[in-house]
This record gives structure tokens, C-alpha cells and sequence, in this order.
């Protein structure tokens, strides 16, 4: 690897590696620096929904990402290493790297990506793509996680999936299920007024897996407002709409029902004007995006801005992923809730404001070179 990278992308989750990608694509020299020992970021651990025919999760399309960007000549990656620090301006950049202080396991496919001490790189141009951390249900006690065994989130089914344990979930005895939506989103009293976009889907889809497993289950979805853009999945909504139950307003309480195994959903309902209650075999917990912890570490190592949400600050520039530093972008999650989709379109966008630039200074080397 070349002691200095034109681009330096720092986290390799689907927002930086898209970007190293597509960076790399159209010519430049990229090093991803990744603090765990893998690539593919939270979207490596999501699992295939697919029953029937794909579900269209964008799961595979992270590893398909990690492959093409371990294989591309123009890509260096560092993992377990963290950015120190940032000097310089663009076009002229300094960035101190250092090995990441609590050390997983690095990858074994790949351990000679493990960086082994300190150094220093130059780089143009910055891309900062750390991603974002899964609410913690145990947060929002009234609701029962971690209190009661019935009461999962959809990263504990998610996971079973993965896992092929799904079995573990559906025993015989379960045979009405009810999700949660908004769990740690759309919560103004938190700080955390926004939708996490993700989420509506999500459930959905592990409800028509689940279905797809067990035909017979009866699902319940809790919600305060269907986020389904895009006209297929309206088309999946409107499907899964005679499969499932959808009733309007989130539960203000879980509790243990009278009949062991059994939970209480305890709820306002608008349409009566008064509470309601209604008993489930299982609760999944549709929990959301909030900004990682450590974006303020992340902010002064680079001298950027968090906003008051706790995610990295775009700067004000209509439409780009400038950071509030010049020369320095922020992709995915780590400026605000994303999907893997719009993860990958945002860094697709800041590869077209870099490529701007770059192919500026193309042109003006190559008219310098033929004078
Ligand atoms: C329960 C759940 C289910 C979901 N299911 C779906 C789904 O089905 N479909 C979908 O589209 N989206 C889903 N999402 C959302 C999806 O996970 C995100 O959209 C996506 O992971 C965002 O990608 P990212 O690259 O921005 O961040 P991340 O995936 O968080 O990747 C960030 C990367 O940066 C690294 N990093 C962090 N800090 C540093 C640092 N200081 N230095 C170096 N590296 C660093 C991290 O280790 C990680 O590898 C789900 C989310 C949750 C919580
Ligand atoms: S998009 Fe999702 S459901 Fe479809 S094949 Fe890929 S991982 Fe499976
Ligand atoms: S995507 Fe749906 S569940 Fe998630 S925060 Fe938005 S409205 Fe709530």
C-alpha cells in the first residue's frame, strides 16, 4: 500500500464502501479505514428475507459490495484503525492513523488488513462514513425488554433468522405475534424527533417471512405512520394488508398477561377515545436508528460539527454531503437515520461532488502536460 491515498474513506459499512467504489471507478486511489476487523458495516448481519421469491432487503447487495471492493486494484483497506486526527486542506490533507485500542478479532480471510501501529497519510479529500447504532429497547423500560422473555426487537429476529433458528422463535405454542413500530424513533421528548426509514419496511418484510414459515400466525403491526415509499412496496403493503392486522397507535405499556407465556399490549386507542388492551403470544420491538456515541470523539478528531440530534452536521450547501468542514463528506448513517439504499445513493452522491473537482484537475494537469 502507498503511504499516501488521494481518498481516505473512514468506516466500511454500504455507505463507505460504495463510495470507495464508485471513487475508485472513476480513478481515484481509495484506503477505507474500518475500527472493527470486517468490512460491510451493520448491513453484514442482516439476514436474506427472502420466502418464495426476493424480498428485496438489500442485504446481499453488502457483501457483493465487500467482495468487489477486497478485489478492486485501486482500494487499500486498514481495519481495526481509527482516524487520530485530521490537519490540513483539501487537496492537502493529513490524517493520523492509529490502531483501534479495544482489538476484536480480526477477519481471517483477510489479516493482512490489520493495521499494526501508527502512521500518517496524505489525502484530497475525506468521505466519513461510521453508521449509526440500533436503538437499546432496555431504554424504554415500560415497554418490557430484557424483562420479559416474550419481548423481542427485530435485530433478536433478525438474528435467529440469520442463525437458522427461526424454530427457536416460532414454537408450537406461538401463535400470535404483534410488532412494535417507532421503538426509539419519532420521540421529540428524546431528541430523536425523526423516522428512521428503515424500520416500516423491516417489519414487514419479517412478517411476511414469518408468515412465509408459519401461515397460520395471526400478526399484529402497532404503528403511528406507515413509512412505504416506492411503488413496490406499496404493491407489498397492500398484499401483506389481507394477511396481517394494522391498528394505528404505538403501546404506552407492555406487561405479563395473566396466562403465562402471554403479554399485555397496553395502548390509547383514538378511535374510542379511551385505553385498550389486547394480549400477544410474542412482541417484536421495531427499534430504530439513533447517532452513535462516539460522533463527538469522531467531531473533534476532525474538527467537524454534531448536530443537536447527536449526528455528524451536514454543512448547509442545498443537496450535498459536505460536512461542515470543506473537503471533508459525511454518507449513511452517520449524518442521519439512512437505509442501505439511501445510504449507498448519498454516497453515490458525494462521489459525483468529488468527481466534479477531479475531473477539473484532470483536465487541468493534462493541459499543463501538453505545454
Ligand atoms: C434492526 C435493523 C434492521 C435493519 N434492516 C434493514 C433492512 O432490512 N434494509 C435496509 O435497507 N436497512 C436496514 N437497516 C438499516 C441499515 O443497517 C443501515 O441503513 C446501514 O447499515 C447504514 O450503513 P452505513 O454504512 O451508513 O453504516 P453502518 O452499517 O453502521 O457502517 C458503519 C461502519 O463504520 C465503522 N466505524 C464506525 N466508527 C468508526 C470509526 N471511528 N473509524 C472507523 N470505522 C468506524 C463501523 O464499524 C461500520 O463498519 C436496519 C437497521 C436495524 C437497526
Ligand atoms: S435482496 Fe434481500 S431478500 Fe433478496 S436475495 Fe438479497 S438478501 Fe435475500
Ligand atoms: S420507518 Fe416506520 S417504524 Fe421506523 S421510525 Fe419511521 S414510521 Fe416509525
Amino acid at each position: 500500500m502507498k503511504n499516501s491515498s488521494r481518498i481516505i474513506v473512514i468506516g466500511g459499512g454500504i455507505a463507505g464502501l460504495t463510495a470507495a467504489e464508485n471513487l475508485a471507478e472513476i480513478g481515484w486511489e481509495v484506503l477505507i479505514i474500518e475500527r472493527t476487523g470486517h468490512l460491510g458495516g451493520h448491513g453484514h448481519h442482516w439476514a436474506c428475507m427472502a420466502t418464495s421469491n426476493c424480498n428485496r432487503c438489500s442485504a446481499c447487495a453488502v457483501f457483493d459490495r465487500v467482495g468487489r471492493v477486497l478485489a478492486h486494484d485501486k482500494i487499500s483497506v486498514l481495519t481495526l484503525a481509527r482516524v487520530a486526527s485530521l490537519k490540513g486542506e483539501p487537496w492537502a490533507f493529513k490524517v493520523r492513523i492509529e490502531p483501534e485500542e479495544v482489538r476484536e478479532e480480526a477477519c481471517r480471510s483477510h489479516p493482512h488488513l490489520v493495521l499494526s501501529q501508527q502512521r500518517e497519510v496524505c489525502a484530497d479529500f475525506v468521505v466519513v462514513a461510521t453508521g449509526f447504532t440500533p436503538y437499546d429497547a432496555k431504554e424504554s423500560p415500560l415497554l418490557g425488554y430484557g424483562r420479559f422473555p416474550e419481548v423481542l426487537t427485530t435485530l433478536d429476529v433478525d438474528e435467529m433468522l440469520l442463525r437458522n433458528h427461526v424454530q427457536s422463535f416460532l414454537k408450537p405454542d406461538v401463535s400470535d405475534i404483534a410488532f412494535v413500530q417507532c421503538v426509539g424513533s419519532r420521540d421529540k421528548q428524546a431528541g430523536r424527533d425523526y423516522c428512521s426509514q428503515f424500520c416500516c419496511k423491516t417489519s414487514l418484510r419479517l412478517a411476511r417471512k414469518l408468515l412465509y414459515e408459519r401461515p397460520d400466525l395471526e400478526i399484529t403491526l402497532y404503528y403511528i405512520d406507515l413509512q412505504v415509499t416506492g411503488k413496490e412496496f406499496r404493491h407489498f403493503l397492500k398484499e401483506m394488508s389481507g394477511r396481517m392486522k394494522f391498528i394505528q397507535g404505538t403501546p404506552a405499556e407492555i406487561s405479563h398477561g395473566e396466562t403465562e407465556g402471554k403479554v399485555i399490549v397496553k395502548r390509547f386507542d383514538p378511535s374510542e377515545g379511551k385505553a385498550s388492551i389486547a394480549e400477544h403470544d410474542r412482541v417484536v420491538l421495531s427499534i430504530g436508528q439513533v447517532a452513535s456515541p462516539e460522533n463527538k470523539d469522531m467531531a473533534d478528531a476532525l474538527g467537524l460539527d454534531v448536530a443537536p440530534d447527536g449526528f455528524l452536521a451536514l454543512s448547509e450547501a442545498e443537496g450535498s454531503r459536505v460536512s461542515t468542514r470543506p473537503g471533508v463528506f459525511l454518507v449513511g448513517a452517520c449524518s442521519g437515520p439512512a437505509d442501505l439504499n439511501t445510504s449507498s445513493m448519498q454516497a453515490l452522491a458525494a462521489t459525483t461532488e468529488i468527481g466534479r473537482p477531479a475531473v477539473m484537475a484532470d483536465t487541468y494537469r493534462t493541459a499543463l502536460g501538453r505545454r
